[in-house]
Protein backbone atom coordinates (compact mmCIF):
# COMPACT_ATOMS: atom_id res chain seq x y z
CA UNK A 1 0.00 0.00 0.00
CA UNK A 2 1.11 3.32 -0.71
CA UNK A 3 1.86 6.33 1.61
CA UNK A 4 -0.44 7.14 4.47
CA UNK A 5 -2.41 10.32 3.07
CA UNK A 6 -1.10 12.51 6.20
CA UNK A 7 2.55 12.47 5.06
CA UNK A 8 1.01 12.65 1.27
CA UNK A 9 0.16 16.26 2.45
CA UNK A 10 2.62 16.66 4.73
CA UNK A 11 5.21 15.93 1.72
CA UNK A 12 3.08 18.45 -0.54
CA UNK A 13 2.97 21.33 1.87
CA UNK A 14 6.73 21.09 2.33
CA UNK A 15 7.05 21.30 -1.63
CA UNK A 16 4.73 24.13 -1.88
CA UNK A 17 7.25 26.14 0.97
CA UNK A 18 9.92 25.04 -0.99
CA UNK A 19 8.61 26.40 -4.36
CA UNK A 20 10.53 30.46 -4.48
CA UNK A 21 8.78 31.08 -7.63
CA UNK A 22 6.17 30.58 -10.18
CA UNK A 23 7.69 27.97 -12.01
CA UNK A 24 8.73 25.75 -9.28
CA UNK A 25 5.48 25.97 -7.59
CA UNK A 26 3.42 24.76 -10.77
CA UNK A 27 6.00 21.76 -11.28
CA UNK A 28 4.78 21.02 -7.38
CA UNK A 29 0.78 21.47 -8.76
CA UNK A 30 1.17 19.23 -11.70
CA UNK A 31 3.07 16.54 -9.02
CA UNK A 32 0.43 15.92 -6.86
CA UNK A 33 -2.93 17.74 -8.84
CA UNK A 34 -2.16 17.11 -12.45
CA UNK A 35 -2.90 13.83 -14.36
CA UNK A 36 -0.17 11.64 -13.40
CA UNK A 37 -0.44 13.47 -9.95
CA UNK A 38 -0.11 11.58 -6.87
CA UNK A 39 -3.51 12.32 -5.82
CA UNK A 40 -4.88 12.07 -8.80
CA UNK A 41 -3.44 8.87 -8.60
CA UNK A 42 -5.37 7.77 -5.59
CA UNK A 43 -8.79 9.27 -6.27
CA UNK A 44 -8.08 6.70 -9.43
CA UNK A 45 -7.30 3.87 -7.05
CA UNK A 46 -10.63 4.28 -5.18
CA UNK A 47 -12.41 1.67 -7.53
CA UNK A 48 -10.30 -0.90 -6.35
CA UNK A 49 -11.31 -0.39 -2.19
CA UNK A 50 -13.99 -2.01 -0.65
CA UNK A 51 -17.86 -0.24 -1.12
CA UNK A 52 -18.06 0.13 2.52
CA UNK A 53 -14.49 2.21 3.09
CA UNK A 54 -14.76 3.93 -0.89
CA UNK A 55 -16.98 6.99 0.96
CA UNK A 56 -14.40 7.86 4.40
CA UNK A 57 -11.88 7.32 1.97
CA UNK A 58 -12.71 9.63 -1.09
CA UNK A 59 -13.91 12.07 1.04
CA UNK A 60 -10.40 12.52 2.83
CA UNK A 61 -8.59 12.51 -0.32
CA UNK A 62 -10.74 15.12 -1.36
CA UNK A 63 -10.04 16.68 1.40
CA UNK A 64 -6.47 16.54 1.05
CA UNK A 65 -6.86 18.00 -2.44
CA UNK A 66 -8.65 20.97 -1.55
CA UNK A 67 -6.08 21.55 1.19
CA UNK A 68 -3.20 20.94 -1.71
CA UNK A 69 -4.82 24.12 -4.05
CA UNK A 70 -5.43 26.19 -1.11
CA UNK A 71 -1.88 26.39 0.18
CA UNK A 72 -0.98 26.49 -3.85
CA UNK A 73 -3.11 29.76 -3.51
CA UNK A 74 -1.51 31.17 -1.14
CA UNK A 75 1.75 30.43 -1.96
CA UNK A 76 1.16 32.05 -5.45
CA UNK A 77 0.14 35.37 -3.91
CA UNK A 78 2.99 35.22 -1.50
CA UNK A 79 5.01 34.84 -4.56
CA UNK A 80 3.64 37.34 -7.01
CA UNK A 81 3.54 40.33 -4.30
CA UNK A 82 6.81 39.82 -3.42
CA UNK A 83 7.76 39.97 -7.02
CA UNK A 84 5.83 43.00 -7.46
CA UNK A 85 7.52 44.42 -4.07
CA UNK A 86 11.10 43.27 -5.63
CA UNK A 87 10.38 44.95 -8.90
CA UNK A 88 9.59 48.47 -6.76
CA UNK A 89 12.34 48.21 -5.01
CA UNK A 90 14.86 48.23 -7.71
CA UNK A 91 12.99 50.53 -9.88
CA UNK A 92 12.96 52.90 -7.17
CA UNK A 93 14.13 56.51 -8.74
CA UNK A 94 15.79 58.69 -5.98
CA UNK A 95 15.09 61.91 -7.04
CA UNK A 96 17.82 63.56 -5.04
CA UNK A 97 21.14 61.48 -6.88
CA UNK A 98 22.54 64.50 -9.66
CA UNK A 99 21.31 63.61 -12.90
CA UNK A 100 22.68 61.80 -15.17
CA UNK A 101 24.14 64.56 -18.15
CA UNK A 102 24.66 64.02 -21.71
CA UNK A 103 27.73 64.56 -22.75
CA UNK A 104 27.96 67.85 -24.62
CA UNK A 105 30.04 68.19 -27.54
CA UNK A 106 32.65 71.33 -28.34
CA UNK A 107 33.80 73.67 -31.19
CA UNK A 108 36.58 72.54 -32.67
CA UNK A 109 39.79 74.41 -31.91
CA UNK A 110 40.06 75.84 -35.51
CA UNK A 111 36.46 76.94 -35.42
CA UNK A 112 36.82 78.33 -32.23
CA UNK A 113 40.38 80.13 -33.91
CA UNK A 114 38.33 81.16 -36.79
CA UNK A 115 35.19 82.39 -34.71
CA UNK A 116 37.96 84.51 -32.26
CA UNK A 117 39.48 85.83 -35.72
CA UNK A 118 36.00 87.00 -37.11
CA UNK A 119 34.91 88.24 -33.46
CA UNK A 120 37.86 90.68 -33.45
CA UNK A 121 37.79 92.27 -37.13
CA UNK A 122 33.84 92.70 -36.67
CA UNK A 123 35.14 95.09 -33.75
CA UNK A 124 37.37 96.20 -36.02
CA UNK A 125 34.01 97.24 -38.41
CA UNK A 126 35.28 94.47 -40.98
CA UNK A 127 32.26 92.71 -43.14
CA UNK A 128 32.49 88.97 -43.12
CA UNK A 129 32.58 87.54 -46.44
CA UNK A 130 32.29 83.92 -48.06
CA UNK A 131 32.69 82.48 -50.92
CA UNK A 132 32.96 79.38 -53.10
CA UNK A 133 35.39 76.36 -52.96
CA UNK A 134 35.01 75.53 -55.86
CA UNK A 135 36.58 78.12 -57.97
CA UNK A 136 37.55 79.05 -61.49
CA UNK A 137 41.19 79.76 -62.77
CA UNK A 138 40.40 83.43 -63.37
CA UNK A 139 38.69 84.37 -59.60
CA UNK A 140 41.79 82.32 -57.93
CA UNK A 141 45.11 83.04 -60.18
CA UNK A 142 44.35 85.70 -63.55
CA UNK A 143 42.39 88.73 -61.61
CA UNK A 144 45.08 88.23 -58.63
CA UNK A 145 47.94 88.75 -61.21
CA UNK A 146 48.86 85.26 -61.62
CA UNK A 147 48.87 84.79 -65.05
CA UNK A 148 48.96 80.82 -67.05
CA UNK A 149 53.05 80.66 -66.67
CA UNK A 150 53.50 82.31 -63.30
CA UNK A 151 55.83 80.60 -61.57
CA UNK A 152 53.43 81.14 -58.32
CA UNK A 153 50.56 78.55 -60.43
CA UNK A 154 53.21 75.80 -59.77
CA UNK A 155 53.46 76.62 -56.16
CA UNK A 156 50.17 76.56 -55.41
CA UNK A 157 50.00 72.64 -56.22
CA UNK A 158 46.24 73.09 -57.06
CA UNK A 159 43.71 70.44 -57.30
CA UNK A 160 42.33 70.85 -60.96
CA UNK A 161 38.69 69.12 -61.81
CA UNK A 162 38.68 70.04 -65.50
CA UNK A 163 40.24 72.72 -67.94
CA UNK A 164 39.03 75.82 -65.90
CA UNK A 165 37.52 74.61 -62.35
CA UNK A 166 39.86 73.94 -59.47
CA UNK A 167 39.50 73.59 -55.52
CA UNK A 168 40.67 77.45 -54.54
CA UNK A 169 43.96 77.35 -53.41
CA UNK A 170 43.75 80.89 -51.46
CA UNK A 171 40.94 82.38 -49.88
CA UNK A 172 42.10 85.69 -51.70
CA UNK A 173 39.33 84.45 -54.85
CA UNK A 174 36.76 86.55 -52.41
CA UNK A 175 38.75 89.73 -52.95
CA UNK A 176 37.96 89.70 -56.89
CA UNK A 177 34.38 88.68 -56.01
CA UNK A 178 33.19 90.98 -53.72
CA UNK A 179 35.05 93.87 -55.64
CA UNK A 180 33.17 92.50 -59.02
CA UNK A 181 29.85 93.05 -57.36
CA UNK A 182 31.01 96.36 -54.91
CA UNK A 183 32.21 99.75 -54.91
CA UNK A 184 34.84 100.95 -52.30
CA UNK A 185 35.20 101.60 -49.33
CA UNK A 186 35.35 97.62 -49.26
CA UNK A 187 36.41 96.49 -45.44
CA UNK A 188 36.10 92.79 -45.37
CA UNK A 189 37.31 89.94 -43.99
CA UNK A 190 37.08 86.18 -46.14
CA UNK A 191 37.71 83.35 -43.95
CA UNK A 192 37.06 79.64 -45.40
CA UNK A 193 38.51 76.25 -46.30
CA UNK A 194 41.53 76.10 -48.77
CA UNK A 195 43.09 73.06 -50.73
CA UNK A 196 46.61 72.33 -52.32
CA UNK A 197 47.89 68.90 -53.41
CA UNK A 198 50.61 68.72 -50.46
CA UNK A 199 50.23 66.46 -47.13
CA UNK A 200 53.23 65.97 -45.10
CA UNK A 201 54.57 67.11 -40.97
CA UNK A 202 52.84 71.06 -41.33
CA UNK A 203 50.83 70.29 -44.33
CA UNK A 204 47.50 69.31 -44.80
CA UNK A 205 45.44 68.89 -48.18
CA UNK A 206 42.59 71.45 -46.74
CA UNK A 207 43.42 74.00 -44.02
CA UNK A 208 41.85 77.28 -43.03
CA UNK A 209 43.08 80.75 -44.07
CA UNK A 210 41.32 84.19 -43.37
CA UNK A 211 41.77 86.64 -45.96
CA UNK A 212 41.43 90.52 -45.27
CA UNK A 213 40.55 93.54 -47.67
CA UNK A 214 40.49 97.38 -47.32
CA UNK A 215 40.00 99.48 -49.74
CA UNK A 216 39.09 103.10 -49.45
CA UNK A 217 40.74 106.18 -50.38
CA UNK A 218 44.06 107.03 -48.82
CA UNK A 219 43.99 103.50 -47.22
CA UNK A 220 48.14 103.59 -46.49
CA UNK A 221 50.53 101.09 -45.50
CA UNK A 222 51.08 102.59 -42.25
CA UNK A 223 46.81 101.44 -41.81
CA UNK A 224 47.94 98.17 -42.34
CA UNK A 225 50.98 98.08 -39.82
CA UNK A 226 48.41 99.62 -37.21
CA UNK A 227 45.70 97.11 -37.67
CA UNK A 228 47.66 93.96 -37.66
CA UNK A 229 49.84 95.04 -34.68
CA UNK A 230 46.35 95.34 -33.13
CA UNK A 231 44.70 92.16 -33.98
CA UNK A 232 47.99 89.81 -33.34
CA UNK A 233 47.94 91.67 -29.88
CA UNK A 234 44.75 90.86 -28.90
CA UNK A 235 44.86 87.81 -30.63
CA UNK A 236 47.47 86.93 -28.54
CA UNK A 237 46.61 88.69 -25.13
CA UNK A 238 49.81 90.05 -24.89
CA UNK A 239 50.42 93.80 -24.66
CA UNK A 240 54.00 93.38 -25.06
CA UNK A 241 53.96 91.22 -28.36
CA UNK A 242 56.26 92.81 -31.24
CA UNK A 243 56.13 92.41 -34.22
CA UNK A 244 58.29 92.86 -37.28
CA UNK A 245 57.16 93.03 -41.02
CA UNK A 246 59.71 91.98 -43.68
CA UNK A 247 59.58 92.70 -47.50
CA UNK A 248 58.22 89.58 -49.47
CA UNK A 249 56.66 88.84 -52.74
CA UNK A 250 52.92 88.08 -53.83
CA UNK A 251 52.09 88.60 -57.59
CA UNK A 252 48.53 90.84 -55.61
CA UNK A 253 49.91 93.00 -53.54
CA UNK A 254 53.05 95.37 -53.75
CA UNK A 255 55.02 95.77 -52.11
CA UNK A 256 54.58 92.69 -50.42
CA UNK A 257 55.68 92.00 -47.00
CA UNK A 258 55.61 89.21 -44.19
CA UNK A 259 55.04 89.95 -40.78
CA UNK A 260 56.34 88.16 -37.96
CA UNK A 261 55.68 87.94 -34.13
CA UNK A 262 57.86 87.45 -31.35
CA UNK A 263 57.48 84.26 -30.24
CA UNK A 264 54.90 83.43 -28.32
CA UNK A 265 56.43 80.21 -26.43
CA UNK A 266 59.46 82.19 -25.41
CA UNK A 267 58.61 85.61 -25.46
CA UNK A 268 61.89 86.32 -27.98
CA UNK A 269 64.54 84.60 -25.89
CA UNK A 270 64.99 81.46 -28.35
CA UNK A 271 63.70 78.01 -28.51
CA UNK A 272 62.73 75.24 -30.82
CA UNK A 273 59.51 76.49 -31.69
CA UNK A 274 61.17 79.75 -33.15
CA UNK A 275 63.76 78.13 -34.60
CA UNK A 276 66.42 79.89 -31.52
CA UNK A 277 65.22 83.05 -33.42
CA UNK A 278 62.78 84.73 -30.78
CA UNK A 279 60.83 85.62 -33.83
CA UNK A 280 57.49 83.60 -35.55
CA UNK A 281 56.18 84.21 -39.23
CA UNK A 282 52.84 84.87 -38.47
CA UNK A 283 51.18 86.32 -42.27
CA UNK A 284 51.51 88.06 -45.33
CA UNK A 285 49.84 91.33 -46.48
CA UNK A 286 50.56 94.12 -48.73
CA UNK A 287 49.03 97.33 -50.61
CA UNK A 288 46.55 95.73 -53.22
CA UNK A 289 48.30 95.50 -56.72
CA UNK A 290 47.03 97.84 -59.41
CA UNK A 291 46.64 95.09 -61.74
CA UNK A 292 44.00 93.74 -59.28
CA UNK A 293 42.00 96.68 -59.41
CA UNK A 294 42.29 96.51 -62.83
CA UNK A 295 40.71 93.23 -63.14
CA UNK A 296 38.07 94.08 -60.98
CA UNK A 297 37.27 98.16 -62.63
CA UNK A 298 38.27 99.89 -58.95
CA UNK A 299 39.82 103.43 -60.15
CA UNK A 300 43.15 102.63 -58.90
CA UNK A 301 43.60 106.44 -59.05
CA UNK A 302 41.23 107.39 -56.83
CA UNK A 303 42.01 104.25 -54.04
CA UNK A 304 44.12 102.42 -52.77
CA UNK A 305 43.77 99.15 -50.46
CA UNK A 306 45.45 96.72 -48.43
CA UNK A 307 44.96 92.86 -48.25
CA UNK A 308 46.62 90.41 -45.86
CA UNK A 309 45.98 86.65 -45.40
CA UNK A 310 46.49 84.28 -42.59
CA UNK A 311 46.74 80.30 -41.34
CA UNK A 312 43.66 79.44 -39.45
CA UNK A 313 45.36 76.22 -38.33
CA UNK A 314 48.94 78.12 -37.64
CA UNK A 315 47.51 80.70 -35.53
CA UNK A 316 45.27 78.25 -33.42
CA UNK A 317 48.66 75.94 -32.84
CA UNK A 318 50.70 79.06 -31.12
CA UNK A 319 47.12 80.32 -29.48
CA UNK A 320 47.03 77.07 -28.03
CA UNK A 321 50.53 75.52 -28.00
CA UNK A 322 49.97 72.77 -30.19
CA UNK A 323 53.26 70.75 -31.86
CA UNK A 324 52.18 69.05 -34.56
CA UNK A 325 49.31 70.01 -37.32
CA UNK A 326 47.89 66.67 -38.03
CA UNK A 327 46.32 66.44 -34.43
CA UNK A 328 43.29 68.84 -35.62
CA UNK A 329 42.47 66.02 -37.90
CA UNK A 330 42.81 63.31 -36.79
CA UNK A 331 39.39 63.78 -34.39
CA UNK A 332 40.81 62.08 -31.44
CA UNK A 333 38.40 62.74 -28.59
CA UNK A 334 41.05 63.00 -25.74
CA UNK A 335 42.62 66.05 -27.83
CA UNK A 336 39.47 67.78 -29.10
CA UNK A 337 37.69 67.19 -25.68
CA UNK A 338 40.67 69.54 -23.91
CA UNK A 339 38.95 72.47 -25.99
CA UNK A 340 35.61 72.15 -25.17
ZN1 LIG B 1 60.59 80.84 -29.21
Amino acid sequence: MSQPLESLLDNAIQAIEQSDDLMSLEAVRVAFLGKKGEVTARLKGLGQISAAERPVVGQEINRIKLRIQKELEQRKSFISERLIADKLISDTVDVTLPGRHSQSGGLHPVTLTMNRIQKMFSKLGFDIVEGPEVEDEFHNFEALNIPVHHPARAMHDTFYFDDDRLLRTHTSPVQIRVLENQQPPVRIIAPGRVYRCDSDLTHTPMFHQVEGLMIDEQVSFSGLKGTLEHFLKLFFERDDLKTRFRPSYFPFTEPSMEADISCVMCSGSGCRVCGYTGWIEILGCGMVHPEVFRHTGVDSDIYTGYAFGLGVERMAMLRYGVNDLRLFFENDLRFLRQFS
